[in-house]
């Protein structure tokens, strides 16, 4: 039996883009080639995530108009869910929320309690185009929410209200990255 390459072993740390980049505000363009393109954004994408030591990461988060994310993330009970999402769709959202702690790798060493539903499923397909479900309760629920999120051009921040997202945002202008308003 072969081993299967490491995801992202081929693939370029690429800049992340920061809190204020129009591209994370913008929605991303569904993908229409399950081409080599594809492919090595999917490497790019696992290699800047493990660089920048995240458990998932949206294409427009590395400046790519592409609705594609990838994740490498435990849920409540240490279970690791590992993989990609090509046209990914939030199909269900549902059960308790759960105020918890959440952060950004485009809002990077900052965090905030943010409401999330404990239960997610997103359905899309792979890079070679073949459906995929994903199910996921607990942090692994709440990261797929966020990285749905991303593609639809909304980050964690635009959920908070009030004085946590005035916090937030004071602390992302002091961040040692350029912040730009967005
Ligand atoms: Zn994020």
């Amino acid at each position: 039996m072969r081993n299967r390459p490491i995801p992202g072993s081929s693939g370029r740390v690429r800049a992340v883009r920061r809190f204020g980049d129009p591209v994370l505000h913008t929605p991303c363009q569904p993908v229409t080639a399950f081409d080599g393109a594809l492919a090595e954004l999917v490497e790019d994408l696992f290699a800047t995530m493990y660089a920048a030591d995240g458990v998932g990461l949206a294409a427009n988060q590395i400046g790519v108009d592409a609705r594609v994310f990838v994740y490498d993330c435990p849920d409540d009970e240490e279970v690791r869910h590992l993989g990609h999402v090509v046209n990914p769709r939030l199909v269900e959202a549902d059960g308790v929320t759960v105020r918890g702690p959440e952060g950004c790798l485009s809002l990077a060493g900052l965090e905030a309690g943010t409401e999330r539903y404990d239960h997610a499923v997103v359905e899309g397909t792979d890079l070679t185009g073949a459906p995929v479900r994903v199910a996921g309760t607990g942090f692994f629920a709440r990261c797929l929410q966020h990285e749905c999120d991303h593609l639809d051009g909304t980050v964690y921040a635009d959920h908070l209200t009030g004085l946590r997202r005035t916090r937030l945002l004071r602390r992302a202008r002091r961040a040692p990255w350029e912040w730009r308003p967005a």
